[in-house]
């Protein structure tokens, strides 16, 4: 169901047609990294990183005060938040990278899933497609021990990690259709996943053909303390384990050696950068074009909801790019690029069957205005340039999720009270009157 059958100028299928006149179809964009409860966060720890101290610390501290405060509703209600956001952007399938798995407290919950069901509820109430990344935490950071895993995050042992993965499988399964909802897994970082437990994770996501992602070499200080630990810097390390393949995504990888570029590239894996989140802790760009050379795929990803759309990070990228002339390679469209980062890498990464508008994929895609002041005089040839570097939100009129409408005029059929119920948990989490 809601899937493409066939394109069609035949004068019986036109007279049916219902016409989009003054707009343009393109598939539907997918996110391949977000923490969707980092949408209330938004605004509130945006300071310029002071060379003394941890460059994400303000933000941090933000992040694990809410870490403390969010019940299983208030998850609910940020999520729908931030999906809400990015299917009004043209997103049409999000990877969410959840760690957010005990009560406030610290204290497991009844159902070790429930924060996970919360997150897959909210992703089928907005209509966004979702591949739900389970997040292993095992400790702080390199060195530490398993007390030093945040509380709502931590696991407690990987044979539990394990059962909750296949009882989370199995709800999903049952719950959703498969293209609609699935589960993937994440090994939140080699910080905070020791090697062996990564292993055990990465055999038990293959045995499932599951997809495997993971943070890695955001800082040069995160590679120091790898080699420190286990003598490799985190890519080489997980090569050397076989943890690198299809269905690995490396999620930031920044800071790679030229040979573990080659290994990226061999094994076919991904890289999903996340431009915004980036460069507003102050971290670098990974060398995308070099990964993408060596065979790598290169997804785009919105991390913490600084801003929740794709293409901003698309533009970022490509102008941090610019900066870097005369050593950047020449001969790269940029608009073609990062619309295959955007739509037909992103879908790779996460095992998704949308990104692109082909016979038989879902009917996933988002229409634009083309006499938006954003838009209006691209000609056919530059107009995917035009709307990858320009496009403006407001441009967006309508998104459909496997043949049917979930934003139209512009507008969720939900929004009012989506974001009604989101400034009533800001207050909340915030507020004079909050914690
Ligand atoms: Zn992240």
């Amino acid at each position: 169901m809601g899937r493409i059958t066939r394109f069609s100028r035949e004068p019986a299928d036109l007279a049916g047609a219902r016409r989009l006149a003054g707009q343009a179809a393109l598939p539907g964009m997918v996110n391949a990294h977000s923490h969707a409860f980092h949408r209330v966060l938004r605004g509130r720890a945006e300071q310029r990183p002071r060379p003394d101290r941890d460059t994400a610390m303000p933000w941090r501290e933000v992040h694990d005060q809410a870490l403390q405060r969010l019940t299983a509703e208030d998850v609910f209600d940020s999520a729908r938040m931030a999906f809400l956001e990015m299917l009004l952007g043209g997103i049409t399938c999000v990877a969410e990278f959840h760690y957010l798995h005990h009560q406030p407290d610290g204290s497991p919950a009844a159902d070790p899933n429930r924060y996970s069901r919360e997150i897959l509820r909210a992703a089928h109430d907005v209509g966004v497609r979702i591949a739900l990344l389970k997040v292993a935490y095992a400790r702080g950071d390199f060195g530490g021990d398993a007390a030093s895993a945040p509380p709502r995050a931590r696991t407690s042992s990987t044979d539990q990690f394990v059962r909750e993965c296949e009882q989370l499988r199995t709800f999903v399964e049952s719950e959703y259709p498969a293209d609609e909802a699935w589960l993937g897994v994440a090994a939140h970082s080699l910080g905070a996943v020791p090697l062996p437990i990564f292993r055990e994770i990465g055999g038990y996501a293959h045995s499932r053909r599951l997809r495997l992602h993971a943070h890695v070499s955001a800082s040069a200080a995160e590679n120091a303390a790898c080699v420190a630990e286990y003598g490799r810097t985190p890519i080489a390390l997980l090569a050397e384990h076989g943890l690198i393949d299809k269905r690995f995504t490396a999620v930031g990888a920044i800071h790679l050696a030229e040979d573990e570029i080659k290994l990226m590239g061999a094994a076919r894996a991904s890289v999903c950068v996340c431009p915004v989140s980036e460069r507003s802790h102050g971290f670098g760009t990974a060398p995308v074009e070099e990964l993408l050379a060596a065979g790598a795929g290169i997804a785009l990803g919105t991390d913490r909801q600084v801003q929740g759309g794709l293409l901003e990070n698309a533009r970022l990228l490509e102008y941090e790019l610019r900066s870097r002339v005369p050593t950047r390679p020449g001969g790269t469209d940029p608009a073609a690029a990062w619309w295959h980062a955007a739509t037909v890498a992103g879908a790779r990464s996460l095992g998704a069957t949308t990104g692109a508008l082909e016979v038989g994929r879902p009917a996933d895609f988002f229409t634009v205005n083309l006499f938006d002041p954003a838009l209006a005089g691209a000609a056919p040839e530059n107009l995917l340039a035009a709307i990858v570097l320009g496009l403006e939100r407001r441009a967006i009129r309508e998104v459909w999720v496997g043949a049917r409408p979930i934003i139209t005029g512009g507008r969720h059929a939900f929004q009012g009270p989506i974001v009604g119920r989101f400034a009533d948990l800001q207050k909340r989490l915030w507020g004079p009157a909050g914690p």
